[in-house]
Order: structure tokens, then sequence, then C-alpha cells
């Protein structure tokens, strides 16, 4: 077991940080920055080969490891929080499900024009009355001739407003395994774009209705045992999202330390009164704890995916990890943290929706508690 990163890891990193910094050189995001997709960022990292990154070369992929793209997202999160949108939608989210699902030219196409920084995919998952709950999601798909037909709502689409694709989950059938996704451009007749609005942390979401919309049957990626297959797929989006916690995490601690080393309170400086001190112990121990359990649900695949009941560990540890540091960096700058003018803002509102989005920390518990009741060898005597 060996606990350091290579030098090629730290490498990627460094190039990841330092190409962030140059977009994003003052760590505070303003409301208006957290709710624009920085494309000009995702194109510097298409040209740097940072899209796709452990996507197969085959689709357009740099052919590296998870763990490659894992510690890329966690760099870019601990310099410019807002930046990572951009990491994220070309390593972690719609995308993945576009390539390993993808069967026809067309989608590879879409793929190579993501990768390339010039489109943009959301996921289409979540429904007005589908939400944690995603077996009972609505939105219909239906085969005819060569087109696919949608009718149906989503909602919480993250950047849907300036989307340009979106990966549908919908129901061809009735039966339980009769789920699948399909690729639908934003431009598609029959797709209408809700009013745009924001999450707390200021990123743009919307609805989208789906009135017979039709596309090319070569945009379907799967139309049976969907659910099972795209949720093994979705940890990696998950991953994606407890990383950026772990980043957000981290600038909160640095933050915090380099304030409690210069503030000055009745002559004495924060960093001198123990009771602070162990706030900024607690928040180091959380985070580095997430690190380790992320880079483990990452380093661990089988058949290629990271296992799920690791993946909801890492998650729902990193999550709140984060937002405990970002809630204890606040309180340690007193006055200052609870201002709009602050870093905290910003990285506060971010690392709570991650506790919500993706998989929330009840239901990741929900698949770690299952997975440790069914470890157990003893059937229990129960009078
Ligand atoms: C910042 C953000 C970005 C998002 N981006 C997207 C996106 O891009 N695409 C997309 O499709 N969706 C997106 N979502 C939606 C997200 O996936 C859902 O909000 C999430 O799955 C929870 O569903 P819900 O909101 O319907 O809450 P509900 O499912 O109604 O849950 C309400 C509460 O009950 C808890 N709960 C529910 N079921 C259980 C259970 N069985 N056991 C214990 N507790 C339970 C939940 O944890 C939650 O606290 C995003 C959400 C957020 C906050």
């Amino acid at each position: 077991m060996d606990f350091e990163l290579s030098p090629e890891q730290k490498a990627v990193m460094d190039l990841a940080a330092a190409l962030a910094r140059a977009h994003a050189p003052d760590t505070t995001v303003s409301w208006d920055e957290a709710g624009s997709f920085s494309w000009e960022f995702l194109q510097a990292l298409a040209s740097a080969g940072l899209t796709g990154i452990d996507l197969p070369e085959s689709v357009g992929g740099q052919g590296q490891t998870l763990v490659d793209a894992i510690l890329v997202i966690e760099a870019v999160a601990a310099v410019a929080p807002h930046l990572a949108d951009a990491v994220h939608a070309t390593n972690f989210g719609a995308i993945r499900q576009m390539a390993a699902f993808s069967s026809t030219s067309l989608v590879d196409e879409v793929i190579g024009t993501i990768l390339a920084g010039n489109a943009l995919p959301s996921i289409a998952m979540s429904e007005p009355g589908a939400g944690s709950a995603v077996n009972d999601l609505t939105t219909r798909a239906r085969r005819e001739g060569a087109e696919i037909r949608i009718n149906g709502e989503k909602t919480f689409n993250t950047f849907g407003p300036i989307a340009t694709h979106y990966v549908v989950w919908a129901r061809f059938g009735d039966g339980q395994r009769d789920m699948g996704a399909v690729v639908v451009p934003a431009t598609s007749p029959g797709l209408e774009r809700g009013k745009a609005k924001r999450f707390v942390s200021g990123e743009q979401y919307c609805s989208l209705h789906f009135d017979d919309v039709r596309v090319s049957a070569d945009y379907l990626l799967l139309d049976n045992d969907g659910l099972r297959k795209m949720m093994s797929v979705f940890n990696i989006e998950r991953l994606g999202n407890a990383a950026r916690s772990v980043g957000l995490g981290q600038l909160a601690l640095q933050l915090a330390t380099d304030y409690m080393l210069t503030r000055e309170t009745g002559g004495r400086r924060l960093s001198d009164l123990q009771g602070l001190r162990w706030k900024l112990a607690d928040m180091r121990i959380r985070v580095d704890a997430a690190r380790l359990l992320i880079y483990r649900a990452a380093s661990t695949l089988r058949d290629g995916l990271p296992q799920p009941g690791l993946v909801a560990q890492a998650k729902c540890f990193a999550n709140e990890a984060g937002f405990f540091a970002a809630d204890t960096a606040m309180q340690l700058f007193g006055g200052y943290g609870y201002t709009t003018e602050s870093p905290l803002d910003y990285i506060w509102r971010r690392t709570r929706g991650w506790m919500i989005a993706g998989g929330s920390v009840e239901i990741m518990r929900n698949r770690v508690a299952s997975e440790q009741l069914r470890s157990s060898r003893t059937v229990p005597n129960i009078p």
C-alpha cells in the first residue's frame, strides 16, 4: 500500500492548479461568476488534455486512470472552486453515460465535441416526483422506426439553461427493467427549457419539458436494464462530486490556517487559542480521511467501475467533511466570514449542495448500511 502520489500524479495536479489559477486569480466567487459557466476555461482544459482524462482513447479520451481524473478535479476545486464545473462536465457527469453506452458514431461525435470544449452535457435524471426514488421516474421514451419519441418532465438540471445536450433517463415500458437513456440535443423540436433558476450556490438550473420530442435512434444509449447499468456509471459522477467537496474543504482549511496565523484579538493570535486549534485539527482530520476514502474507491475498480459501497462511504463522508470544513472556517473568520466578500460565502453554499446532489448523504448511508447488514454471516435469533 503506497500513500504517496507519483511524480506524474503530482505534475498533473500542478498543471491543473496552475491552469485554474491563471483563469481565476482570486478565490472569491461572485454571484455572477457562480451562475455562469466558463467556456474559456473548458477550452483551456481541452487544450491541456484534461478532458476525458480516464476515458478510452477510442472515444477521444486520454486513457489515464480514474485516480488521475479525481486528482485533477480536486486540484482545480481547491484553487478556483467554480471552475471545477468544467472538469466535472467533461470527466464525471453525463459524458460518462454517453461514453459507456454509446454504440453509434453519432454519439461518438457528440462526445468528441464535448471533449474538445465546444459542447456541454447535463444529466436529466431527476423529476418533480422522482429524486432519491429514481425508480419512480415517469418520462416515457418509445422507439418508432428510426426515431425515439420522448414525453415527460425533468428538473434540477445543472447548467440546464446553457447545456447543448441532455442525457435523459426514461422509461421504455412498464416493467422494472424497462428503463433506459437517450441523448437529446438542446435544439430538438418539442423540447422546452423552463425559466433559468439558481441553486443556493448560484449555479443555474432549469426544468425540461419534452412534448413529443423526436431524436434519431442513433442517440439511444440504453432501452433495457438501464437503471442498474446507468447507476454503475453514475458512481463515477458521485466520486467527482465527492472530490470537489474535498477540494473545497482543503481550500477552507488553508484559508482558515492563514487567517488564524494573522488575526489578533484581545492581544493574542487566533492560532494561540487552543479551542480554535482543535477546530483546525478536526477540519484537517476529516478532509484527509475523506480524501483517502475517495482514493480507495477510485483505485479499487471492478470491471472498470468503482464499487458502489465504497463510493457511498466516500461520498457521504467527503460531502460532510467539505461542509464541516467550510462551516468551521466561516466560524473562525468571525463576522468577515459571514459576508459576501469572503471566499467562504461560496464555499459554504456550494459544499452544502453536494450533501443533496447526486444521491443525498441519507441515500449513501442506506447503501452502506445495506452492505454492512448483508455482510453478516450469522442470522440473528430473533425471538
Ligand atoms: C446542487 C444540485 C445539483 C443537482 N443537479 C442535478 C442534475 O444535474 N441532474 C439531475 O437530474 N438532478 C440534479 N439534482 C437533483 C438531485 O439529484 C435530487 O435533488 C436528489 O436526488 C434528491 O431528490 P429530491 O430533491 O427529489 O429529494 P427527495 O427524494 O424528495 O428527498 C427528500 C429528503 O428525504 C431524504 N430521503 C429520501 N428518500 C430517503 C430514504 N429512502 N431514506 C432516507 N432518507 C431519504 C433525502 O435524502 C432528502 O433529505 C441536483 C440537486 C442539487 C441540490
